[in-house]
């Protein structure tokens, strides 16, 4: 699918694939929500510290393929020092980038995705850590699967 992409925006997703930030376990976690994409065996699973509203840290473990791994790894790279409502928002807008191909706003680093909605089948893998978070702030504990939505 690389081939379609912008060069820039292929190396930033190689690079989070390949060297994921904030990847590793956080034991002291204020909560947690694990993420499935049954339909290419993306898994994962993040970690938040909360201060009241502000995730003051988060991490991810897991496995997949790239579109998922530099996904959750660019998601906690904006998502830390953010207050949940910045991150709510950003849902929205990332939503609508990888399924529409329309950016709403400043979506910085994460506009690397816009191409995402050209391969359906690629959206899912991308959406994944968003649904994860979102579940996370929402404490729901239930493992969130893609399968359980339409995109
Ligand atoms: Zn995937």
């Amino acid at each position: 699918m690389f081939d379609e992409l912008n060069d820039l925006y292929q190396q930033v997703i190689l690079d989070h694939c390949k060297q994921p930030r904030n990847f590793h376990e956080m034991p002291a976690a204020s909560c947690s929500a694990q993420g499935h994409n049954p339909l290419c065996g993306d898994q994962l699973k993040l970690f938040l510290a909360l201060d009241g509203d502000k995730i003051r840290d988060i991490s991810f473990i897991g496995s997949g393929c790239c579109i998922s791994k530099a996904s959750a790894s660019l998601l906690t790279e904006f998502a830390k020092g953010k207050n949940k409502a910045d991150v709510e928002q950003m849902f929205g807008r990332v939503h609508e980038m990888v399924t529409t191909g329309k950016v709403l706003g400043d979506v910085g680093k994460l506009a690397v995705f816009a191409g995402v909605h050209k391969y359906p089948a690629r959206v899912k893998c991308a959406i994944l850590s968003w649904h994860a978070v979102m579940a996370a702030l929402k404490g729901d504990a239930k493992p969130v699967t893609t399968e359980s939505e339409q995109n």
